[in-house]
């Protein structure tokens, strides 16, 4: 499987980080050995002093597919979950400056925080559709799938033009603005609407 993440999606947090809006889906990949399941510890990289928190719906892709039309694109997952894309942005900052790629950044062991899967059809309104992040009992992020510069029809549709989805792809579709730095010892909660997604220790 592989994990296909969306940067800038919100404009909000496009604008906190001093990034334009963009006018296609900004695409980045995550190897599977990025996934963190089951409420496990994140444990703090050397490589890094800042490492942030990017709370983000997540898709779980349920069927092969390339070129998806917009009007099918629905068919093409099955289950929402909520995960955090871990960057560490001062090496972000580093590569972004040198016009290289993010990977290191983004891709790094354990950087993708997952939560168990809602199957799709019991979401009321996947297109209204709030979630949220506490650090320390604290809210630090609070975002609705309604201010998606790309919704999750433009998304499948874009990336499917050129990466093959396939069954257990995971779509990480992008963090709201609160974006902010993580330290050990911090305790991280995740919520869709109201319902406790994950909590993740850091250590
Ligand atoms: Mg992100």
């Amino acid at each position: 499987m592989k994990i296909i993440a969306v940067g800038r999606n919100y404009s909000a947090h496009a604008e906190e980080l001093n990034n334009e809006v963009p006018e296609e889906p900004v695409i980045f990949l995550k190897p599977d050995t990025a996934l963190l399941r089951e409420d496990r510890d994140f444990y703090y990289p050397k490589f890094s002093k800042e490492i942030h928190y990017e709370v983000e719906i997540v898709l779980r892709v349920c069927k092969e597919g390339k070129h998806i039309a917009k009007k099918f694109s629905s068919n093409y997952y099955d289950a929402i979950g909520l995960g955090i894309d871990f960057t560490a942005r001062d090496l972000q900052a580093k590569l972004k400056e040198k016009g290289l790629p993010w990977e290191l950044a983004k891709s790094f062991d354990h950087s993708a925080v997952i939560s168990p899967f809602i199957p799709k059809k019991e979401i009321e309104n996947l297109q209204d559709l709030s979630f949220s992040l506490l650090k320390n009992r604290a809210l630090v992020q609070e975002g609705n799938t309604k201010d998606m510069i790309f919704d999750f029809a433009a998304l499948i549709t874009h990336i499917s033009k050129y990466i093959t989805l396939r069954k257990g792809d995971l779509i990480y579709t992008g963090t709201p603005s609160g974006v902010g730095p993580v330290q050990i010892g911090d305790v991280l909660e995740g919520f869709i609407q109201k319902r406790k997604m994950f909590t993740c220790h850091v250590k």
